[in-house]
Order: structure tokens, then C-alpha cells, then sequence
């Protein structure tokens, strides 16, 4: 084994730590940073399988790190794409109300934009079917203008390629398996580390814990299937989502437009039992298993979640035909039998606040002179990388 000495190290090649690795090359342009991924290409998880949608940042609390860091990000990201000759594509989004109850929650959708500095507006079913004829409402929609879609396993190369023009170490196939105080070990190399940056996703509680962030967490994985349509590219022209259920940090099913104009249904948020179990029995860990299964009796008596809602509600979504159903009562048009492509499927890395039973809903950030964990980097942290980069480097600096 090689000792090799880095200013910075980075665990995890997703869009975090690549924002992460650009940020510190900005503020420390001779220091030796290396970002360290156990796969052989970046972006293969949450980065590479996401909605790529950027988010403008209206539904969060406006006291929280995801309502200014998605308002900023969502620029930076289109500054950064522009620089890169990364296509945006400016689709907008409407948010729907599927009965008279869900009207209210617009008008608070429509107020939260407003205190976190983003715009949006409320629209009627007349202007509704201007903006995107296929979309169905009650009474009123919401209309975001700034939110838009891009292909996210492209961004996420294209920052990878900047941090290694720019003199960033790129160490993929190396797998961390255990940290020390200013020490990274991997399958193939023993590094001293100046600072270690933990942005390890689905495994970011792991890294974290041994430096002692991460005691009241665990990390639940919930899987986001996706389902093509045939349309012809450009039918669907607007992002359609519903209005969310506010006691869990996931959006409810919704329909995108891909950057090339195709219409998409999901992601789900199915809870699941191994951290990468991606499709059938692939990626199944029977330790992960017994962990994940262990937790769940604790979890069902969360006063903050219905989690056995929860269950019930994603759990058929299995099936496409349940899944796609529930799109048509945002997009009435929508025929199971054009929607039979799977997408790739995603995994939230959504952090568990084991005390208190409640899903995290923020980004957390943990950290002191030799480390920093960035936990629960959960949607819309695409979105909001480059922003939470320089929030987070601000921070510890
Ligand atoms: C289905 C789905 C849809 C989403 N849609 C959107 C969206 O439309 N817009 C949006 O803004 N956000 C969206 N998100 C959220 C977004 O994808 C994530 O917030 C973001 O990608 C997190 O990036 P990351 O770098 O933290 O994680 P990841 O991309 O998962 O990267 C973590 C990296 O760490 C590596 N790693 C882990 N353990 C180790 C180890 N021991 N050694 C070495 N390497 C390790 C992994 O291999 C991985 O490459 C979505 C997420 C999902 C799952």
C-alpha cells in the first residue's frame, strides 16, 4: 500500500462531492484534492438516475437550507450548464390540485415562494390549458416558470471533467472501506488526508459515524421507478405535479418532460431493504436486510409520519399499472399502454432521525476541523449542489 498525501479528500463521485472538489479548487487553488468513488464512472447512483429536474425551490419552509440553497443552486446549475454547452431545457411546471382541499395548499405553495425569493404564480383552469393543455386542475394551478430539466449523469460528467482540468485527482474503483482521523483507506491505497469531505450518499451515515456525526441516524433507502411514455417528443410540454403530502419529504408521483422532450412518469418512494438493490435480487445485503427490517417496528409509531400510510400507498406502485393510474389524475390522456418503458431506477438516501422517529426533512451538514458529512443530501440536492458547496465550504472554512 501507498501513502499519498492530499490536502482534501472526497468520498463520492455524485454531484455533491464534484461540487465539493470545484468549490475547494475555487477557494484553494494549489491544495491536492482527490475525490475517491468506488465505481469505475461517476455518477452511477443517485446523480446519475435522477429526474434531472431543477428545482426552483418554492415548497420548502423558508427557514430551511433547502429553500435558499435550491433557489441559488437552480442558477448556478444554469450558469454552469451554459458554460459547459449543457442543454437546459425551460419547460416550467405546474403544480395541480386534485380536489377542492388541495386548493388551499397552493395558496401556501404559492405564499412559501414568496418568502424564499422564488417565483411563482397562481394561475386559472383557462390559463392552465394554455400553459400545458394535457394538465387537469381544480379550481386553480400553480405555475412555476423557473424550474426547468436537464439530463443529470451529463452535468454531473461535465463537473467532473472541470474539477479534473483543473487539477483534481479522480480516484474511481476505490471503494473506502475504513477512515481515521486524517486517514482514508480504500481497496487499493492508504492516504493521508488533510480534510475529509463525506459526501458518500446512500452511505453517508456509515462514513460519518465513526467520526461521531452521525450517532442519531440511520439511513432508509426508498426506491424511484419510472415509467417512459411513447408520446411523440414534445407532447407533453410542462412538468405536472401534484400537490404534495407535507408529512413526508417526498413530492408525490409526477409526470417530466426529459430534456429531448419525452414524457416520464414516477418516481416512486417505495421503501426498500438494501441500500443499492437496484432491480430483482441485485445489490440485496442480507446485513443491510436485517438492519433496514430492524428499524421499521420503531419507525411504524411515528407521531410525525403515517409510516404504515406510507407503506401501503407506495407498495403497490410496484406495478405499473397502479403507478400509472395514479398519473392520470394529473394528466387524464395518459394510457397505460403507452407508458411501458421502465426508466432506470433511482434510491433516495433519506436520513431516519432515529430518536425522534421522524424522516430528516432538511439537508444536514456535520462537521468539524478534519471532517465535514454532508447527510441527507436527498432531492432536490441535484438541483442545489453548486449552492450547497459554497454554503458548506463558507461554513467550515
Ligand atoms: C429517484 C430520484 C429522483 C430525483 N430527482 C431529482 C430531481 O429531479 N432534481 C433534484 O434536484 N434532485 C433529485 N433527486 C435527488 C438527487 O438525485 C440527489 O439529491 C443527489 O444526486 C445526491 O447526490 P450525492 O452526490 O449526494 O449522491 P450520489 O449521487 O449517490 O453519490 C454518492 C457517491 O458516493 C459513492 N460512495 C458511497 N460509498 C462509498 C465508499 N465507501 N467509497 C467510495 N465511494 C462511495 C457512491 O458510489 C456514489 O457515487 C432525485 C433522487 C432520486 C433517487
Amino acid at each position: 500500500m501507498t501513502a499519498k498525501n492530499f490536502d482534501f479528500g472526497v468520498i463520492g463521485a455524485g454531484i455533491v462531492g464534484l461540487a465539493m472538489a470545484n468549490r475547494l479548487r475555487e477557494l484553494h487553488p494549489d491544495a491536492k484534492i482527490a475525490v475517491f468513488d468506488k465505481e469505475t464512472s461517476v455518477g452511477q447512483h443517485a446523480s446519475g438516475r435522477n429526474s434531472g429536474v431543477l428545482h426552483a425551490g418554492f415548497y420548502y419552509s423558508p427557514d430551511s437550507l433547502k429553500a435558499a440553497l435550491t433557489r441559488d443552486g437552480n442558477q448556478l446549475l444554469r450558469e454552469f450548464c451554459a458554460s459547459e454547452g449543457i442543454a437546459v431545457k425551460e419547460t416550467g411546471k405546474v403544480v395541480v390540485a386534485q380536489n377542492a382541499s388541495e386548493v388551499q395548499a397552493l395558496h401556501e405553495l404559492h405564499r412559501r415562494g414568496n418568502a424564499n425569493g422564488v417565483t411563482t404564480e397562481i394561475v386559472t383552469t383557462e390559463q392552465l390549458a394554455e400553459l400545458e393543455p394535457l394538465a387537469r386542475t381544480e379550481q386553480i394551478a400553480l405555475w412555476s416558470p423557473n424550474t426547468a430539466v436537464a439530463n443529470p449523469l451529463a452535468v454531473t460528467q461535465a463537473l467532473a471533467d472541470k474539477v479534473v482540468r483543473e487539477g483534481t485527482q479522480l480516484k474511481l474503483g476505490q471503494r473506502v472501506t475504513s477512515t481515521a482521523p486524517n486517514r482514508i483507506i480504500t481497496n487499493l491505497g492508504n492516504y493521508s488526508i488533510g480534510h475529509i469531505v463525506n459526501t458518500a450518499g446512500l452511505y453517508a451515515d456509515k462514513i460519518a459515524k465513526p467520526f461521531g456525526f452521525c450517532d442519531d441516524y440511520q439511513m432508509l433507502p426508498f426506491k424511484g421507478l419510472y415509467w417512459y411514455g411513447n408520446w411523440a417528443p414534445g407532447t407533453l410540454q410542462r412538468h405536472v405535479y401534484p400537490v404534495p403530502d407535507v408529512r413526508n419529504p417526498f413530492l408525490g408521483v409526477h409526470i417530466t418532460v426529459t430534456v429531448d422532450g419525452r414524457a416520464k412518469i414516477g418516481p416512486t418512494a417505495i421503501p426498500i431493504f438494501s441500500r443499492e438493490s437496484y432491480s430483482g435480487f441485485g445489490g440485496l445485503s442480507p446485513k443491510e436486510i436485517m438492519n433496514i427490517v430492524g428499524i421499521y417496528p420503531k419507525f411504524l409509531t411515528s407521531k410525525h409520519h403515517d409510516v404504515l400510510g406510507l407503506i401501503r400507498a407506495e407498495m403497490p406502485k410496484y406495478l405499473q399499472k397502479h403507478l400509472v393510474s395514479q398519473a392520470q389524475s394529473l394528466v387524464p390522456s395518459i394510457n397505460p399502454q403507452d407508458f411501458t418503458e421502465r426508466g432506470r431506477p433511482g434510491i433516495r438516501a433519506q436520513l431516519l432521525d432515529v430518536k425522534n422517529k421522524k424522516l430528516e426533512m432538511d439537508f444536514v451538514v456535520r462537521g468539524d476541523e478534519n471532517s465535514t458529512h454532508l447527510l441527507n443530501a436527498v432531492s432536490p440536492a441535484w438541483t442545489s449542489a453548486l449552492a450547497m458547496a459554497n454554503h458548506v465550504c463558507q461554513k467550515f472554512d
